[in-house]
C-alpha cells in the first residue's frame, strides 16, 4: 500500500501528482471466500478490517449493493461522544472513542477526528436531572462528562443565546463532553476500505446480495447476487436501514424499524463555530464542518419507511429550534438537504452478534446514532464472525435481551440517541 506522509506530498508533488495509485482495488467477486460482509458502510468496512488485521482472515469480501458509504455513513452528521448512560452502552462507545483517537495513524489515512467537545442543552428541570444523572454514572464508569451553567455553555460556544425573554425553552445548563466531536465521514469509509483492500480483502461495489443460501443443517452456506453465486461459511449482515429485508432472507425476523433521518448543510461561512451542540428536547443538532457549512440534523419521521426522504415539517422545526438557539443564523441560506433511512430497535441499543442460524451474523440496530461507533462496532464484530462469540463488550447486545427482557434502554434515558 502506498503511504500517506508528507515526503509522499511533496515527491508526488514533484512529479506533477501523477502517480498516486488508486486507494483501493474494485475487486470482481471471487466464487467463495472464508467470510462475507453485506454491506459496504463504515461499519462493515471496519469489520472487514479487523477481521484481516486482527484475525488474519483475510479472504474476506465486502459486498455493497451501491457505492461504498453511500448509505448512512455518507448522509450522517458525525457526532462523535461515548456519554451514555448505561455501562454496556458508555464501555462500547468509549471503546469506540478510544479507537477514533488513533484511527488516522492506525489506518495511514487522515479521517480529521476533531475532539472539539459535544454540548447538550438543558432546558427544563426534567433535562437537567437526566443530564446530571448521565454525569455522575459517566464518572463512575470512567466516561469523561461535565455540567455546565447556562453562562459556562456560552463561554465554551459564545454563539449560543442564552437570553431567556427570547426563547420558548431557555438554556438552563448542558453536559459537556470534551473527548467527544466530529470525524470527516466519506475519510472513514475510504481510510478502512484502503486497509483492508491493502490486507487482501476485496471490496465488491454495485453488488446487491438478493438471496442468502442455507445448508443441509440451516447453517449459511453462500448468498446470491446481482455479480452471480458466492459461497461462504460465515456471513456478516451490516445494512443498517436494509437489515431487516437482508435478514429476512435467511427467515430471521429482528425487532427492527426503518425511519427516514434528516440533515442538511448551509453555505459555506468563516469559522464561527467552535464545537458540537445539541438540543434533545428542541430538537436540533449543529457543528460546522471543515468547508465552513453549518451541518445541522433533524429528528426522524414520526412514520416508517425506505425513502431516503423526509418530511419537509421535520427540517423545518428543526431549523425553528436553530434560530432561536442561534438568532444569528437566522438569514443563513441552506444548501442542500438529505435522508438515510435509519433501524431503530425497541430500547435504541444496536444488535451485535449471533443469530438463530449457524454461520450468520448481524451487527445493527444503531439507530440514529451509529456513526460514533463505527471503529469499536466493528473492531467487536469482527471478533465475533471470527470466534463465533460475541466480544466481551458485545456480549449484553444480543437478539435475545428483547425475548428475555434485559434491555440497555437509552431510549428512556435520552429519548435520541445521535
Ligand atoms: C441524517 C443522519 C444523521 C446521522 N447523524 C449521526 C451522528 O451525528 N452521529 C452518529 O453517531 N450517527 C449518526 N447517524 C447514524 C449513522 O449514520 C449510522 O448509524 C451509521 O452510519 C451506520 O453505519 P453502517 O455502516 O451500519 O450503515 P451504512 O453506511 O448505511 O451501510 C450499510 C450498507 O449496506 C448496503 N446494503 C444494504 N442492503 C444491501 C444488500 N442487499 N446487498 C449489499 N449491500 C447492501 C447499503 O447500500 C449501505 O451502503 C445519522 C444517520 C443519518 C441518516
Amino acid at each position: 500500500m502506498q503511504r500517506f506522509s508528507a515526503y509522499a506530498v511533496v515527491r508526488k508533488a514533484l512529479g506533477s501528482n501523477r502517480d498516486w495509485q488508486e486507494q483501493w482495488r474494485d475487486a470482481a467477486p471471487k466464487k467463495s471466500y472464508d467470510a462475507l460482509i453485506v454491506g459496504g458502510g463504515g461499519h462493515g468496512l471496519a469489520t472487514a478490517y479487523y477481521l484481516a488485521k486482527e484475525h488474519g482472515i483475510r479472504n474476506v469480501a465486502v459486498l455493497e449493493k451501491g457505492w461504498i458509504g453511500g448509505g448512512n455513513t455518507g448522509r450522517n452528521t458525525t457526532i462523535i461522544r461515548s456519554n451514555y448512560l448505561f455501562e454496556e452502552s458508555a464501555r462500547l462507545y468509549e471503546h469506540a472513542v478510544k479507537l477514533w483517537e488513533g484511527l488516522s495513524q492506525d489506518l495511514n489515512y487522515n479521517v480529521m477526528y476533531s475532539p472539539r467537545g459535544v454540548m447538550m442543552l438543558a432546558h427544563n428541570v426534567h433535562d437537567i436531572q437526566v443530564f446530571k444523572r448521565h454525569v455522575h454514572a459517566n464518572r463512575l464508569a470512567g466516561v469523561d462528562n461535565e455540567w455546565l451553567t447556562a453562562e459556562e455553555c456560552k463561554a465554551y460556544c459564545p454563539p449560543l443565546n442564552i437570553d431567556a425573554s427570547t426563547m420558548r425553552y431557555p438554556v438552563l445548563g448542558g453536559a459537556l463532553q470534551r473527548r467527544g466531536g466530529t470525524a470527516r465521514h466519506d475519510a472513514v469509509a475510504w481510510g478502512y476500505a484502503r486497509a483492508a483492500s491493502a490486507m487482501g480483502v476485496d471490496i465488491v461495489q454495485n453488488c446487491e446480495v438478493t438471496a442468502i443460501r442455507r445448508g443441509g443443517n440451516g447453517q449459511v452456506v453462500g448468498v446470491e447476487t446481482t455479480r452471480g453465486s458466492i459461497d461462504a461459511p460465515r456471513i456478516g449482515v451490516v445494512a443498517a436501514g436494509a437489515t431487516s429485508v437482508v435478514m429476512s432472507m435467511a427467515d430471521v425476523r429482528l425487532p427492527l424499524e426503518s425511519y427516514p433521518l434528516q440533515a442538511l448543510v448551509s453555505e459555506p461561512v468563516k469559522p464561527v463555530f467552535p464545537c458540537v451542540v445539541m438540543s434533545n428536547t428542541i430538537h436540533a443538532y449543529i457543528s460546522q464542518s471543515d468547508k465552513g457549512e453549518l451541518v445541522i440534523g433533524a429528528g426522524t419521521d414520526a412514520y416508517t419507511s425506505y425513502t431516503q426522504r423526509g418530511g419537509l415539517h421535520i427540517a423545518n422545526h428543526t431549523l425553528d429550534a436553530i434560530c432561536e438557539l442561534f438568532p444569528q443564523f437566522r438569514r443563513m441560506r441552506m444548501l442542500r438537504s438529505w435522508g438515510g433511512i435509519v433501524d431503530v430497535t425497541p430500547d435504541r441499543s444496536p444488535i451485535i452478534g449471533k443469530t438463530p442460524v449457524p454461520g450468520l451474523f448481524v451487527n445493527c440496530g444503531w439507530g440514529t446514532g451509529g456513526f460514533k461507533a463505527t471503529p469499536g462496532s466493528g473492531h467487536v464484530f469482527a471478533h465475533t464472525v471470527a470466534t463465533g462469540e460475541p466480544h466481551p463488550i458485545n456480549a449484553p447486545f444480543t437478539i435475545e435481551r428483547f425475548r428475555d427482557g434485559v434491555l440497555i434502554d437509552e431510549a428512556a434515558a435520552a429519548a435520541v440517541a445521535h
